[in-house]
This record gives structure tokens, sequence and C-alpha cells, in this order.
């Protein structure tokens, strides 16, 4: 074999896809006081690797995703993701990573309420000027079982069909590394097993680096990581062979 591609091969093993440092986030409360919600958070996300993030409700989860994913700005420490220090990079800029690298589900689906379920998945595709966005994500809601919603609006979504769609829209991108909040929070049994198969399809056929906010026992098992948080601070690692 060739040594540089050889050592190419070496380096892509041991590329982290996330790095966080010394991750701190306060917010200032209405009565004017500083209120620490992360304090002192590193790891690291070697790229292809599973990983949960598993706490009590308010322990800081969604804050850290938001972090790591570069939708917003720590009050201290450092974030790289793919090779990209997020820190001093400007809103604009993190927006145009995002758009290249990162797909995120959000706990709260944050679906354009004007734009129907197809319209949604295809807003990322056109931003990167993707030709057949709308082939695109026409098989992606086929994938997530919504053939048959592609026109609806929104409010004429159930919870757990917004949360399907928010799951196409993020995975049709082709990401780097996936970030999901709860993915499967609003999902029945069948629906949710369908769906985690999907993520972890990801992970096997494109690479794809996952990181999972979860309630859900079962899905943190299926990860090879597991970092558990309290009050905003590191609790435990857990370690193991993935499952999946
Ligand atoms: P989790 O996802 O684990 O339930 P969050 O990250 O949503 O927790 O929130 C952690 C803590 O940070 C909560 O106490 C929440 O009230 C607080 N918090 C989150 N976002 C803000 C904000 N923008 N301003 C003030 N406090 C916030
Ligand atoms: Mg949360």
């Amino acid at each position: 074999m060739d040594l540089r591609i050889y050592e190419f091969l070496i380096f892509m093993e041991h590329k982290n896809m996330l790095s966080v440092q010394a991750l701190s986030q306060q917010y200032r409360t209405a009565g004017g006081e500083m209120l620490g919600v992360l304090h002192d958070i590193t790891f690291d996300i070697p790229a292809g690797d599973t990983f949960a993030i598993v706490g009590p409700s308010g322990s800081g989860k969604t804050t850290l995703l938001g972090l790591c994913a570069g939708l917003d700005r720590a009050s201290s420490g450092s974030v790289v993701l793919n090779d990209i220090k997020l820190d001093d990079l400007s809103e604009d800029k993190r927006a145009e990573v995002r758009n290249l690298y990162v797909g995120f589900v959000f706990q709260n689906f944050q679906l354009i309420p004007t734009l129907t379920a197809l319209e949604n998945v295809m807003v990322p595709l056109e931003l990167r000027n993707e030709k057949h966005a709308e082939v695109h994500a026409r098989e992606w809601l086929e994938k997530v079982g919504l053939s048959e919603r592609l026109h609806h609006y929104p409010t004429q979504l159930s919870g757990g069909e917004q949360q399907r769609v928010c799951i196409a829209r993020a995975f049709s991108n082709q990401p780097k590394i996936l970030f999901a909040d709860e993915p499967t929070g609003n999902l029945d049994h069948d629906n949710a097993a369908g769906i985690v198969d999907l993520i972890f399809e990801l992970n096997r056929s494109a690479g794809t680096t996952l990181v999972l906010v979860t309630h859900d026992p079962e899905l943190a098992r299926r990860t090879r990581r597991t970092l558990r948080l309290k009050g905003g601070r590191v609790e435990n690692w857990e370690e193991r062979a993935a499952l999946s």
C-alpha cells in the first residue's frame, strides 16, 4: 500500500469528529444573577463513534448538545467539530458549518410552520444547492414512513409525525455527525424501533458519528459510550462494545 494512503487511514482512525474542552455555560437570570448550567465538560468523540448523553431533566443535556453542534456559543471552553474550532466563528460561519456537516434532531422539532413536510426537508438541501432536493427529500420522508404526509403542514401532523419530519430533514443532508435530542421521545414503540434502526444504519453505512440524548436505556445501551450528566457536571462514563 502507498505510504501516504496508509498514513491517511491511520489519521482517519484517530481523527476526532468532536472535541470538547473545559466547556461551561452560564445564563443570566431575570434577577440578574448568573446561573451555571454546564461545568467544565471535557470529552472527545472519534469519527464514526456512537455516543449517548443521559441524565435527569434539567441536567444540561440539550444545552450541551446545542453547544457541540454550534447552535449556541459557550461562556467558556472550546468545541472543535470536524477539525473546525467553533468558538471564534461568527453566527453565519457556524450556520455554514452546520449545513455542511451537522444533522440535528431537535427535541421540539423546530419545523417551519408555513412550509409543508416536504418543503421543510428540502430547505437544507436547497441551501447547499443540491440538484435533486425534492427527490432526496421524498426518499427520506418515505424511509421514515411519511410518504402519505408530504404536503401536510406541521400543525396538521401529530407530534410523532413532526419528529419523523425532523429526522428526515437531519438525515437527508448526509451529515458527518448527527445530534439527536430524545429522537424517540414522541414515538410509540414500533415507530421508535424503526427510527432507532435508521439512526444506527446511518452510522453503519455512511460512518456518521452519532451523539444521542435519550431517556431510553435501550437506546443508550446501543451506543459505544455513555456520558451521564447531573446538575451540569459529568457524573460518570460508561464504555462498552457497541451492540448495534
Ligand atoms: P435537559 O435537556 O437535561 O433537560 P437543559 O439543557 O434544557 O436540560 O437545561 C439545563 C438547565 O439550564 C435548566 O435548568 C434550564 O432551565 C436552564 N436553561 C436552559 N436554557 C436556558 C436559557 N436560555 N436561559 C436560562 N436558563 C436556561
Ligand atoms: Mg432536553
